[in-house]
């Protein structure tokens, strides 16, 4: 039967330090001691469906609210109905794992400079066409290699590897729900807090059930429009808005980063909007981050976003007053550093995913006093 190697994995996993970990790279780094050669589900019974009559099911984890007949998946292609049942198949079975800085998740005002034990498995709920890591999240199980890890051995990995957060991320972790959940929950034993990188195309329960176990949530928020959200990305509008006002309601530390599309979602007018809709609902203190895009996967005749836009929209941003506005995928960018919204002095010196510089003490501003929002200690 295999089994992660977790010696093995810790001296190679250093290779992968900085870098998402891809299948290609994954399969020529890793010897098939590592990588089983065809998936094995781990069948893992759903937290979150019904059962809605002649053997199907209803899943209740995303607002996809999939119903699949007996031997069928649902849209995310990780929850399958076996006899009336309704599992989750990649629990224990991540297709990712590396160690990452935190900001490249990027969570910029939660624990700066520390490492993040990051994991994903297979699959997404939504299906952008730019998706940055398609070839894991837009790929069945039995098509991206895989390790055996169960939620104690990524909390002892993490602890080994000197993470102070475990983060779940590269796909979409609302789809692996359970396994997040229980590597949470393996991390909090160990004083590592967790950290989720997600769309926020969640529903309410599992969401409010996340809340209470996980340190801090980073919202990929696409689009001001429900349009884009339906025709680009699959998913809607309003359920994401709602999931942010839950995350702030329960008091986790929130970060919202906007991957901002020439001529798609770059208007003046939706960004002001966005802009005044996060300080009214969610308040001006949320870090907000407008990162750069590249052409991917389904979105190749777009060009990157131009320097001008990113800075553009950090600047309405700001003018609306949201206090902690940033560019993202532009090391060297002033937008990439932190000052304190009080007496405006530079706190916090970044270059790309690295920090130069750390005036923050105590979680406040060392110049005038001031708390910063945020968890820096
Ligand atoms: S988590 Fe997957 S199976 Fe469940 S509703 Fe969402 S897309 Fe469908």
């Amino acid at each position: 039967m295999f089994k992660i190697n977790r010696r093995k994995f810790l001296k190679y996993s250093t290779i992968f330090s900085g870098g998402i970990v891809c299948s290609q790279l994954l399969k020529s780094t890793f010897s098939n001691e590592l990588f089983a050669k065809s998936f094995e589900p781990n069948l893992y019974e759903a937290s979150f469906y019904e059962r809605i009559g002649n053997g199907q099911v209803r899943c209740l984890i995303c607002p996809q609210k999939c119903e699949v007949n007996n031997g069928g998946r649902g849209f995310c292609g990780v929850r399958e109905n076996k006899g009336g049942k309704y599992y989750l198949i990649v629990h224990s079975r991540p297709c990712s794992i590396n160690v990452d800085p935190i900001e490249k998740k990027p969570l910029f005002h939660y624990l700066p400079g520390e490492k993040s034990f990051s994991i994903a498995t297979a699959g997404c709920n939504i299906a952008c066409k730019f998706c940055q890591n398609w070839e894991i999240s837009q790929y069945r199980p039995e098509q991206v290699p895989y390790v055996k890890a169960t939620p104690s051995d990524i909390a002892e990995m993490a602890v080994e590897k000197a993470c102070k957060t475990i983060a779940y991320t590269y796909t979409e972790p609302v789809v692996f729900y359970e396994f997040m959940r229980d590597t949470a929950i393996e991390g909090n034993k160990r004083g590592i807090k967790s950290v989720v990188i997600t769309n926020a195309f969640i529903n309410e329960k599992p969401l409010i059930e996340l809340t209470k176990i996980v340190g801090a949530i980073k919202v990929d928020f696409k689009a001001f429009s429900d349009d884009f959200y339906r025709n680009i990305c699959n998913g809607e509008l309003k359920p994401v808005l709602r999931s942010m006002e839950i995350i702030k309601k329960q008091g986790v530390h929130l970060e919202i980063v906007h991957l901002t599309i020439p001529t798609l979602n770059d208007s003046d007018k939706e960004i002001r909007e966005m802009s005044k809709w996060i300080k009214q609902n969610l308040g001006e203190y949320v870090p907000v981050h407008f990162t750069r895009f590249h052409p991917t996967y389904k979105m190749r005749n777009l060009p990157p976003t131009p320097v001008s836009t990113l800075t553009r929209a950090r600047e309405i941003a700001i003018s609306e007053g949201l206090k902690y506005v940033y560019t993202g995928n532009l090391p060297g960018n002033d937008g990439e550093n932190t000052y304190c919204h009080k007496c405006g002095k530079l706190l916090i010196k970044r270059l790309g995913f690295y920090i130069r510089e750390n005036k923050i003490k105590a979680g406040c501003c060392s110049f005038c006093g001031t708390r910063i929002p945020g968890v820096f200690t």
